[in-house]
């Protein structure tokens, strides 16, 4: 049986990095869009297309209206979410709460209403490689074999529970594990995207222009914009894959259109994994970047600083060293090959926060994403 074709899509936590971005492709693809979130900032160019409804709402409130709204939609994609990990350090219950227990309540109104529901997990599931740990004596621990993670056969590695770093990590597994007993017992149908480090125009916020904790591409700007030492956490080996938004949402695009119902009950990595590159390397990709095309004249280029993470981040943290996506199925299932190469995506990153500091454009903060 064939899938119908979604006409109208609830985007909840729309109004965030991810959401932003989406909610304009789906515009385009002439979909009628409704966004929750407590934000609009990001979204706020495309307020006043007739297709898009934007409604403040905080999803944690009850009886905010979110069972008729579900009823009204044909797909519910779900991006709320605290998905920094300073904030898994520093608040590990409101981290649980959001994004187990209040995505919990949206994926059971989809359940009972009998909705499609596209979940934003995310690669922090897989947690550690088995290359970290010293005791797995493996012979060539840096083989990436060991890094790659693919959706329905990698284990999970996680640390101890005082390290509870790991506390965002076993929401979402957790939630996903529910979401598949569901699809199991109920038939419910759902698509689970677990995105690789995405970047781009609209992620964070600068530090210094706002409170809170951003991730690491923002952190660096605002130590380069104001001549301040880039904090290596750790000495920066750990190693990441960055994944343009543009690519991130012709993945997740594909993944609503749903071609022959391909995505029903399925897992997908989105990420480029072409693109690792360590933390130093990013930081110095970051520098020369910023010599090259933003550096005033008389102004300091930031120097390079190791800090431990438990000076930068508090105690309980733990970090991942080292996550390179799979993504054979979404290759095969719907034909997507991301584009951008790690030099441009981080330059193309890089002008749009130079662009939006240069003209004191806040972007606003999103829990959403
Ligand atoms: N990190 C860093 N300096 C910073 C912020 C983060 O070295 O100012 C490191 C952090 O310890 C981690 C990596 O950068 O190893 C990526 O962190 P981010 O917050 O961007 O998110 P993650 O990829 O861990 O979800």
């Amino acid at each position: 049986m064939t899938t119908p074709k979604a006409n109208k899509i609830l985007v909840l936590g729309g109004g965030g990095f991810i959401g932003s971005h989406l909610t304009q492709r789906l515009l385009e693809g002439g979909y009628e869009v409704t966004v929750v979130d407590l934000f609009d900032g990001k979204i706020s160019e495309y307020i006043g297309d007739p297709k898009l409804k934007f409604l403040r709402h905080d999803i944690r409130a009850r009886d905010w209206g979110m069972e008729e709204l579900v009823k009204w939609s044909d797909l519910v994609i779900d991006l709320v979410a605290y998905a920094n990990p300073g904030l898994y350090v520093k608040i590990p219950l409101e981290v649980f709460r959001l994004n187990f227990t209040e995505n919990l309540h949206i994926a059971e109104t989809c359940v009972k209403q009998n909705r499609r529901l596209i979940q934003f997990s995310t690669c922090e599931v897989y947690g550690r490689t088995v290359a970290s740990i010293p005791a797995a004596g493996l012979k060539d621990p840096e083989d990436p074999k060991h890094a790659t993670f693919s959706e329905d056969s990698s284990e999970f590695i996680l640390g101890a529970v005082n390290k509870h770093r790991w506390i965002y990590s076993c929401a979402k597994q957790l939630l996903e594990r529910v979401l598949h007993a569901y699809g199991l017992e109920q038939g419910f149908n759902y698509s689970i995207i677990r995105p690789f480090n995405f970047i781009g125009p609209k992620i964070d916020f600068l530090a210094s222009e706002q409170d809170g904790i951003p991730r690491v591409f923002s952190f660096f700007m605002d130590a380069l914009i104001h001549s301040q030492p880039l904090k290596l956490v750790n000495g920066g080996v750990n190693r990441r894959c960055y994944t343009y938004i543009e690519d991130a949402v012709e993945c997740t695009y594909r993944i609503v259109e749903n071609p022959g119902g391909a995505c029903d009950r399925q897992i997908f990595n989105i990420g480029s994994p072409e693109n690792e590159v360590s933390i130093r390397q990013l930081a110095e990709l970051m520098r020369e970047i910023y010599r090259r095309k933003y550096l005033k004249p008389g102004q300091a280029l930031s120097e390079i600083e190791v800090v431990s993470g438990e000076e930068f981040y508090g105690e309980g943290y733990e970090d991942s060293d080292r996550r390179i996506p799979d993504i054979t199925k979404a290759r095969k299932l719907l034909g997507w090959e991301p584009k951008w190469k790690l030099g441009d995506l981080v330059e193309a990153s890089m002008d749009y926060q130079m662009e939006c500091h240069l003209n004191q454009r806040l972007v606003t903060q999103q829990t959403g994403g």
